[in-house]
């Protein structure tokens, strides 16, 4: 590609409302412009890296055995009327009437669509397993569009969906996506983590992050410096440590997330979802386990409280204990208002166990007949708190450290959350109706792409890892009115494209600083400058990456580069 025929408009100077490496340089080295806040043009280098970062998802995804379709963005209401999410999933999801004034939902994700098209589609078990994929525009309105296309309001999204007919089917397909993503962010040339997550508001269970460690990545990891132990502080535990205990038993016994049954019963006794029963903590109060749920409440759109709406104080923690325990020391809280501060909330969710105060309303009080006294028995608890850096790991392998991440891809095991709601079944071997047992998998594509340029940068610009660079070969002839370093120059860019590199010559008219300048920025592997010694056959390498530099014959490089 010829500069002066394409489109880079390269700044000298950081835009003063970029706070982030990535945005600044997306910025800078003419990749991207805002329209809106949170809605961005690709200009032709970042295209092309986009096309260069689906490719990989693409071989990945066909690898583990997808197919590729392309679904609606516009989406009629009634879809996500009947998996409940019209109502549950806030402002986030972009709204409008069309002429008749019907409504419909710009994509936010696609589980309602594909849970539509594949139910009218698939009826037997014969055609399960399913896999099937798209890279689309996504729309959410979110609140703090931030960091340029790292949190955009419409972003470019790899969602993959899978179907299947036993739980043990969609075990092996996540354990393939899972293997699919670690070489997608592997060959995109990134240093990242796999982490146990939360499964917000797709529902769900099982369901890990991937998350591209970064200082400015707004997650927290907490991870094991010696073990495998990985998870977003959303699902880290919380310690509890009792107000008479000496330091050595301000110790944590066990991290348990319950089995399903247990969460079905649990879900069942307090009337609320059972995606909002998955986290819980044993910990041991004297000689007595106390379980405490830590409630979600996935309808209020706001990242940081969604999983601290409340919480449970139980003693005892077998399934059945658990609910004859809940019947007579209550210790349940209900939706407390909430600020904005997460800590806030763990507190007064806390405080509240503590303290038998009660938010709720009168009715989760009653179960079955029984009228639970509000704060016979709750617990005294002096200090709940947090996992942090210092705390032995969960797995009991190690200390645990904190890091900051990027999430760019998210796996998720949803059992049949859509498939109940929107009646997606089939017959299986005996002939009976079963829901579809789903997964589904995610990947921020344009926010990889930001993600890459966070963890390859210099102060002089972008350092692109070979596999998604733009064009892998920046071409720059000096000085452009000199025949022999044109033509030289010209030359070398037809010959490395005949040999199928990706060339961008830079045969614009500019002083040669200003050129150097914005090849810095833009950050190709390899320069070759064409300068006085072009007569003699001979041009000066450069490898972004080291700063390395060399002079070189033009029959040696055909060497060098084929
Ligand atoms: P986040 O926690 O950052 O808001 P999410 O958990 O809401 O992301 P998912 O629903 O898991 O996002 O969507 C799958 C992937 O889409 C995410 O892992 C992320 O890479 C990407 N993504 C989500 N929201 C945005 C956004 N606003 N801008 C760019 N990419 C996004
Ligand atoms: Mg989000
Ligand atoms: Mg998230
Ligand atoms: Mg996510």
């Amino acid at each position: 590609m010829k500069q002066s025929m394409t489109f880079i408009p390269t700044l000298r100077e950081v835009p003063a409302d970029a706070e982030v490496k990535s945005h600044q340089l997306m910025l800078r080295a003419g990749f991207t412009r805002q329209n809106t806040s949170g809605v961005y043009s690709y200009l032709p280098l970042a295209h092309k890296v986009l096309k260069k970062i689906e490719q990989i998802v693409r071989e990945e995804m066909n690898n583990a055995g997808a197919s590729e379709l392309l679904m609606p963005a516009l989406q009629q209401a009634e879809l996500w009327q009947e998996s409940g999410r019209w109502y549950s999933y806030g402002p986030e999801l972009m709204r409008l009437k069309d002429r008749h004034k019907r409504e419909f939902a710009l994509g936010a994700t696609h589980e309602e669509m594909i849970t539509s098209l594949v139910r009218d589609e698939i009826k037997s078990y014969k055609r399960l397993p399913l896999s099937l994929y798209q890279i689309q525009t996504k729309f959410r309105d979110e609140k703090r569009p931030r960091f340029g296309v790292l949190r955009g309001r419409e972003f470019l999204m790899k969602d993959a969906y899978s179907f299947h007919a036993t739980h043990e089917s969609l075990d092996e397909v996540y354990v393939k996506m899972f293997t699919a993503y670690q070489n997608i962010f592997s060959r995109c040339g990134l240093d990242f983590r796999a982490v146990i997550a939360d499964s917000g508001a797709m529902g769900g269970t099982d369901t890990h992050e991937f998350m591209v460690l970064s200082d400015i990545g707004e997650d927290t990891i907490a991870y094991s410096d010696t073990s495998q132990y990985a998870a977003n502080i959303e699902m880290a535990p919380v310690i509890a440590t009792y107000e008479k205990s000496t330091e050595e038993q301000k110790e944590l016994v066990k991290i348990e997330t319950p089995d399903q049954k247990t969460i079905e019963e649990i879900s069942t006794f307090l009337n609320v979802s059972k995606e909002s029963c998955i986290k819980s903590v044993l910990f041991k109060v004297d000689d007595k386990f106390v379980l405490v749920l830590v409630r979600g409440d996935h309808e209020v759109n706001d990242i940081k409280v969604k999983n601290l709406f409340g919480a449970s104080v139980v003693e005892l923690a077998t399934a059945e204990e658990t609910i004859k325990a809940l019947k007579c020391v209550p210790g349940f809280i209900g939706p407390i208002n909430v600020s904005e501060d997460v800590e806030v909330v763990a507190d007064h969710a806390i405080s509240s166990v503590v303290n038998g105060v009660c938010g709720a309303n009168e009715e989760q009080f009653h179960f079955q007949g029984v009228n639970i006294e509000r704060d016979a028995k709750i617990t005294q608890l002096a200090d709940l708190r947090f996992i942090q850096e210092g705390d032995i790991s969960p797995d009991g392998e190690g200390t645990i450290k904190f890091a900051k991440g990027i999430e760019v891809g998210h796996v998720f095991k949803l059992g049949t959350r859509y498939s109940e709601s929107m009646n997606a079944t089939f017959l299986d071997e005996n002939g009976r109706t079963q829901p579809m047992i789903m997964g589904c998998y995610g990947i921020g594509v344009s926010r990889t792409l930001a993600a890459i340029i966070e963890q390859h940068n210099d102060e002089n610009g972008i350092v692109w890892p070979e596999s998604v660079a733009p064009f892998q070969i920046h071409v720059i002839p000096v000085n452009v009115k000199n025949d022999s370093q044109k033509d030289l120059a010209e030359k070398l860019y037809t010959e490395f494209t005949q040999s199928g590199y990706e060339v961008l010559i830079d045969d614009r008219a500019e002083r040669v600083g200003v050129k150097f300048a914005d090849s810095d920025l833009i950050g190709l592997p390899l320069r070759v400058t064409v300068g006085k010694k072009a007569e003699e056959g001979i041009v000066e390498v450069k490898i972004r990456k080291t700063g390395e530099s060399f002079e070189v014959s033009v029959d040696e490089l055909h060497e060098k580069v084929k």
